[in-house]
């Protein structure tokens, strides 16, 4: 069956007449909207399973869910007699009335999933209802059913889809590697999880289980599953109620951040939804408490009632619209504000260079030095500007021009090392300076493996099942540079050495960095892989801004620095340092020239 043969042929015969399209080609044409991926139908069958009020939930995929996605549930069941019409569209047993449209208190309510499933997989459902000794299954094959067939199962409901998109090639060629469609699925997984603890769910993946939750119904625990136990010992609780609005869940601490909002979660009534603007409205409430381009983790529960929000906005329910925006924005803005004012920095600032005063693992130290050092505040807000309000660009130091023999005057806002050179004043990122050090030190060593460095005491080091999926397949790249880096249980790495040019540096924050870069970025390009790694790497283990550098530790940051081949740029393309020639010097004291 072809699915554009009904629009070709009103294209080639004008005298077609308008006909109601089939169930077959309007089921093809609903999954696209529903079924985009593997990981939309995993979403769907997770659903039901939970809208029948299964507590217990294993998934079953199979070559990244194109050969298998099977969701076996101890909920309700399907009566033998309805099997039938669970498989049509528009069928369904959660909405009778318009009206009820405004208070959904399931996760479906369409009546598409299954018929859209059906119609672009082989789908069989087995269902058995509790008070039933026997249960039935059906069979749907491009949209054709089997007849019903009676068997002794389990109560509850088992649904099997096979050779997804086998019927629309189309779609098969848009997926993703294998890699990214197992991540999302992932992804929909502890999602799910994170908002149903006490749900026991088990997902795995071509016969590996790569995430379980208890279902004993403690949030902290399924969050220790997602994003490991250390991240879910640091997070802060929230829990606040106006009259609009309950918000309940867990954010991390300041100094606990990611480069991306990929852990940013909300859900809306138990629903997961993807909504910038609560994004939006959690990060504005850390206010200054985040560096630039860095972001809180977060898993957030909105309640409000139903009336309030509307879910029937989109195909996968993915977002949803309140009535009052605003209040819903204000209402978290005042949740998570009490609860990170509530949660004291001391422990912190008790961190600082690296001594440990109170326990706990050393937060990321960029971030909380905002906190506490004001100088560092004005040094970033004049970054990016010329001096004197003149627009000093790198463009004036082209990359042509060798490299500055400099000497060492001083250091500015702990984060500027000045120097002269041959011709005039130089002012140097000392973070980006080193970045470009430790990243040329690091490629020239690429050819015969980088020296590592033994850990005295080996570390342990937890993932999300997707992350952990990034570095189970870099494991070999991270090797290569240095890393002595082994698999350790189910989402867990256990670090052994790091390499030598990074000592001194939290190797578990240089792991991590090394792994965000990685799922920034879908399909990097293989060749690229190890230059990026390399190059964020170096960003996290180079010194800060905001430390201060001894004369010696300055100087030898100026020699290397010569001694690199493109001094000029750190190794994202930032400059690592600003000239100011004589000529300009000049010019702006008036003596020489116009201003
Ligand atoms: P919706 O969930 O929007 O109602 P679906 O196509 O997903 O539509 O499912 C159709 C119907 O099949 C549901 O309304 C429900 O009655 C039944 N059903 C589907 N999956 C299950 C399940 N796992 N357990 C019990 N009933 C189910
Ligand atoms: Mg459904």
């Amino acid at each position: 069956m072809d699915l554009f043969q009904p629009f070709l042929a009103l294209r080639y015969n004008i005298f077609m007449p308008i006909q109601l399209l089939s169930e077959e080609v309007a089921s093809q044409i609903a999954a696209g909207e529903v079924v985009e991926r593997p990981s939309s139908a995993v979403k769907e069958l997770i659903e039901n399973s939970l809208d029948a009020g299964a507590d217990q939930i294993t998934i079953l995929i199979r070559e990244a869910g194109k050969r298998l996605i099977e969701v076996v549930d101890n909920g309700d069941g399907i009566p033998a007699e309805e099997l039938n019409l669970a498989v049509h569209r528009h069928a369904t047993s959660k909405l009778k009335y318009a009206a009820d449209l405004f208070r959904v208190s399931t996760l479906g309510f369409r009546g598409e999933a299954l018929a859209s499933i059906g119609s672009v997989s082989h789908l069989t459902l087995l269902s058995r209802v509790q008070k039933e000794d026997k249960g039935a299954s059906i069979r749907v094959e491009g949209g054709d059913i089997k007849p019903a067939s009676l068997l002794g199962i389990p109560p509850g409901t088992t649904v099997r889809v096979e050779h997804l998109f086998y019927n629309v090639p189309a779609r098969l060629k848009f997926l993703k590697t294998d890699r990214t469609e197992k991540r999302h699925i992932n992804d929909i997984v502890s999602r799910y999880g994170l908002a149903n603890p006490g749900v026991r769910l088990k997902l795995y993946q071509d016969d590996d289980l790569v995430f379980q939750t208890s279902g004993s119904g403690d949030q902290r625990e399924v969050i220790a599953a997602v994003y490991g136990v250390e991240t879910a010992r640091q997070m802060i609780g929230v829990l606040s109620e106006d009259n609009i609005l309950r918000v309940d869940g867990f954010i991390s601490p300041p100094g606990l951040t990611r480069s991306n909002r990929r852990e940013i979660l909300f859900f809306v009534n138990q629903r997961p939804v993807q909504d910038p603007a609560l994004t939006k409205a959690l990060t504005q409430a850390y206010h200054t408490l985040l560096m630039k381009g860095r972001y809180p983790i977060a898993v957030l529960f909105l309640k409000l009632s139903p009336e309030k929000v509307d879910v029937n906005v989109h195909p996968t329910k993915a977002e949803v619209r309140f009535e009052d925006k605003g209040e819903v924005f204000r209402s978290i803005g005042r949740a998570v504000r009490r609860a990170l004012l509530a949660h004291t920095p001391v422990s912190e600032v008790g961190n600082l260079g690296g001594v440990k005063l109170w326990g706990g693992p050393a937060p990321d130290h960029r971030d909380v030095r905002r906190v506490i050092d004001p100088a560092w505040e004005l040094a970033k807000d004049t970054r990016d500007e010329g001096v004197f309000g003149a627009p000093i660009e790198s463009g004036q130091l082209p990359a042509a021009m060798g490299t500055p023999i400099l000497r060492l005057i001083g250091q500015v806002a702990l984060t500027y090392l000045i120097a002269e050179g041959p011709d005039g004043l130089y002012l140097i990122d000392q973070h980006a300076a080193h970045e470009r050090i430790l990243f040329e030190k690091f490629i020239s060593l690429r050819d015969n493996k980088p020296p590592s460095q033994v850990l005295l005491e080996s570390i342990v080091v937890e993932f999300s099942p997707s992350s952990a999926d990034l570095v189970n397949e870099q494991l070999e790249l991270l090797c290569e540079i240095g890393f002595d880096l082994e698999a350790f249980g189910p989402g867990a790495f256990v670090i052994r050495a790091v390499p030598a040019l990074l000592q001194g540096t939290s190797p578990e924050g240089i792991l991590r960095a090394a792994v965000e870069d990685l799922e920034e970025n879908e399909t990097p390009l293989e060749r690229n892989i190890e230059e990026k790694i390399i190059a964020r790497v170096c960003k996290r283990a180079a010194v800060k801004a905001g430390q201060i550098l001894s004369p010696e530790e300055s100087r030898k940051l100026l020699l290397d620095l010569e001694a690199c081949q493109s001094p000029r740029t750190c190794p994202h393309g930032r400059p690592t340092m600003i000239h100011l020639s004589v000529d300009l010097l000049e010019r702006k004291f008036g003596r020489t020239g116009p201003m």
